[in-house]
């Protein structure tokens, strides 16, 4: 679904990529982790072009990401962050249409699609009318991951998307995402510093130092070295 061949970065003198190549097949969840500056985000920003690449290619779905329009590409990828970026004059519903909106669904698709999300991800409908600021932070987040998966789109890129809540809410959402994964089969490439949180949510754990992947392995092979 998503291939990488001899992708490299560099801002200015500062190499951010040095020739990476990997390879994530339909309905699987690879997690990038390593330290920091090691590249995670700028890997992870080069496959819905927010980041172009100096040299090598990006495949999504058959296609090299520079053959889609701007638009088509960002209906295949969602996008989650840290801090989610919601924006705080719209609801909770708002903020989640977004998407499904610029893409012209109908009112009643989206309703039905919210609804869908919202019950996966753990949050009462009765926050459809909330506004962020009224929400805690790992519910923001849930918002958040719900707004990523709106247009149903078969990509997800997550990057550090738990990384500001507490430890406890972090272990519910990683939960609440496992299950969601489990139930969608998105194509997801999710970016963390921590080794048990990649180990939970992975089917592939890809190690970069440095700009390179130095390891590409299914999480069991790491499980006993926590
Ligand atoms: P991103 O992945 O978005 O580039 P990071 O999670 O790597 O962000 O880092 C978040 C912030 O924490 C950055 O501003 C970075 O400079 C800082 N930071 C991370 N690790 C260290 C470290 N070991 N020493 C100093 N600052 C750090
Ligand atoms: P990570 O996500 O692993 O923390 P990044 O991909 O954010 O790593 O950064 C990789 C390297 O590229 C780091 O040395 C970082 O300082 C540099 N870098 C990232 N974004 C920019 C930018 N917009 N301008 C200049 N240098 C950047």
């Amino acid at each position: 679904m998503i291939q990488l061949k001899q992708v490299s970065k560099s801002y200015g003198s500062q190499r951010a990529l040095a020739g990476i190549d990997l390879e994530i097949p339909q309905g699987e969840c690879a997690v990038l982790i390593g330290p920091s500056g090691c590249g995670k985000s700028t890997l992870l920003k080069t496959i819905n072009r927010m980041v172009a690449v100096d040299g090598g290619e990006v495949v999504v779905d058959g296609k090299r990401n520079t053959d889609y329009a701007p638009e088509v590409l960002r209906r295949q990828i969602g996008y989650c962050i840290q801090g989610v970026g919601l924006f705080p004059h719209f609801t909770v519903r708002e903020n989640i249409a977004v998407v499904p909106r610029l893409l012209g669904w109908k009112e009643r698709e989206i309703d039905g699609r919210i609804r869908r999300l919202l019950d996966m991800s753990g949050l009462p409908s009765s926050y459809l009318g909330k506004k962020p600021g009224q929400l805690s932070g790992g519910e923001s987040q849930r918002v958040g991951v719900c707004r990523a998966l709106a247009a149903d789109p078969p990509v997800l890129l997550m990057d550090e998307p738990f990384g500001a809540v507490d430890p406890l809410t972090r272990e519910k959402l990683q939960l609440a995402f496992n299950q969601i994964q489990e139930e969608l089969k998105k194509t997801v490439v999710f970016v963390t510093h921590d080794v048990e949180e990649a180990i939970l949510l992975a089917d592939r754990v890809v190690v970069m130092n440095q700009g390179r992947i130095v390891s590409n392995k299914a999480p069991g092979k790491f499980a006993g070295l926590l």
